[in-house]
């Protein structure tokens, strides 16, 4: 039996018509891509706009009151371009009449019709049946995906097509209309689409050939991780790199299917392979990535004798969540306790943190120090390999950075630092150095 592939290509490679048919290229290149997920038109140069933007433009002024008719025309005429360009027949005008009939108070609606146009132009280019995302995928009350409904819905719609082209970003609210995902969230829709199918792959198709290992705003040209794992990924994610949306992960890891990033634009390249396990055989390097954020504090309770107290550091990070503060590390030493959060959420609740930690825990000592920042070095690789701390230090302190907080995970996944805000860029540099390039 052939492979089922999903594959999404996202704003930037649907930009144009030239874009589309790079896509179409790809395609039709491999008869396995059969469900095809569309964004709607990206950015053609840094300073276009995005077409969702504009509908979002579209939405705010309906709701003021003001004349829309002038972003209106413009959405017509990037879609207009585009059906011009590829040489289709489509009636572009009267889908613009539609949108600006049902306009109302949720911007959900406008703002799904990016994509839902683009998927149905792509499907006449095609040739591919046009599946309405709305059939198949729902929503609870409290807005979260209705997953038993949607696996088995949208499954049963697409096994009943050999290929379809299906518009991203949205579904179908609890109340029965348009919901969509938040910004970026057409990497959602594949990824749910490759789960209800039970897919062999979930190609997302974007403008990088694939993530990449360090910040390329920091660290110049930095390489592109061949292969990474659900775990790795989400490390990275969580500490600021960014390829995909947080949500697209999940449905697809639940089943075990692997994700592709790949580049349109470079359609040779390989990308980033995610799975659940890398294959033996596979040579990578004990680190697989670098990613880091700025913003962080530290509060440092300190009690003699707080070692023999049995539940102080439960009670203390109560306080934090009592508070809505959530903590990111919590290092400890025999008569110390240290909560890193986010520097501006803790603020917004400081006074309260600081008063009940005082009444309750009575400590001796309580010192805040701002301005970290805190970087993950991750790599399943890194599990027990020796040295692999003492070339992080090594790798700092060659740099001239103290470093102010360190955490290790006990499955060894990742070792995390934390620095001043001032040695953020610096110790990127000297860790993508040390550890990336020379392994
Ligand atoms: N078009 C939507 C956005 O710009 C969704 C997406 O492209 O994934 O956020």
């Amino acid at each position: 039996m052939s492979k089922i592939i999903v594959a999404k290509f996202g704003g930037s490679s649907l930009a144009d018509a030239s874009q589309i048919r790079k896509a179409a290229e790809i395609i039709k290149s491999n008869p396995e891509r059969r469900y095809i997920v569309v964004s709607a038109p990206g950015k053609r140069s840094v300073d276009d706009i995005k077409i969702t933007d504009m509908l979002y433009t579209l939405h705010k002024k309906f709701m003021s009151h003001e004349d829309f008719s002038e972003t209106l025309a413009n959405i017509r005429e990037r879609y207009a371009e585009i059906v011009r360009e590829l040489n289709i027949d489509f009636d572009v005008s009267s889908e613009i009449h539609e949108i600006a009939e049902n306009l109302s108070d949720s911007p959900d609606y406008p703002a799904s019709r990016g994509e839902y146009i683009n998927a149905k132009i792509i499907a006449k280019f095609l040739g591919f049946p046009f599946v309405d995302a709305k059939d198949g995928i729902f929503f609870n009350e409290n807005g979260t995906l209705n997953e038993s409904e949607t696996f088995y819905t949208f499954g049963e719609i697409l096994k009943g097509c050999e290929y379809a082209v299906i518009p991203g970003f949205y579904g179908t609210g609890h109340d029965g209309r348009i919901k969509t995902f938040s910004r970026g969230g057409s990497d959602v829709t594949g990824s749910i689409a490759a789960r209800s199918v039970n897919a062999d792959l979930y190609e997302n198709w974007t403008d990088v050939s694939g993530m990449l290992s360090a910040d390329p705003r920091i660290v110049k040209a930095p390489r592109v991780i061949d292969c990474i794992t659900y775990t790795e990924l989400r490390e990275l994610s969580y500490m600021g790199a960014s390829v995909l949306h947080e949500d697209a992960v999940f449905p697809v890891r639940k089943a075990g299917i692997p994700i592709n990033i790949r580049n349109t634009n470079r359609p040779g390249d390989n990308g980033t392979y995610i799975s659940a396990d890398i294959s033996a055989g596979v040579k990578r390097s004990a680190v697989t990535g670098i990613a880091g954020r700025k913003g962080f504090c530290s509060i440092r309770v300190e009690k003699s004798m707080m070692n023999g107290e049995t539940g102080f550091g439960a009670k203390l990070l109560y306080i934090f969540a009592k508070n809505n503060v959530p903590f990111e590390h919590c290092p400890t030493g025999i008569d110390t306790i240290s909560v890193v959060v986010n520097y501006q959420t803790f603020e917004a609740h400081r006074e309260s943190i600081l008063r009940e930690i005082k009444n309750t825990l009575d400590p001796d000592y309580i010192t805040i120090e701002k301005n970290l920042a805190c970087i993950a070095v991750v790599g399943q690789g890194m599990a027990g390999v020796r040295g692999m701390a003492a070339r992080v230090f090594t790798a700092l302190s060659g740099a001239g950075v103290n470093v102010r907080m360190i955490d290790q995970g006990s499955d060894e996944l990742n070792i995390i630092v934390g620095v001043d805000e001032s040695d953020y860029e610096t110790s990127i540099n000297a860790l993508y150095n040390n550890m990336i390039i020379q392994h």
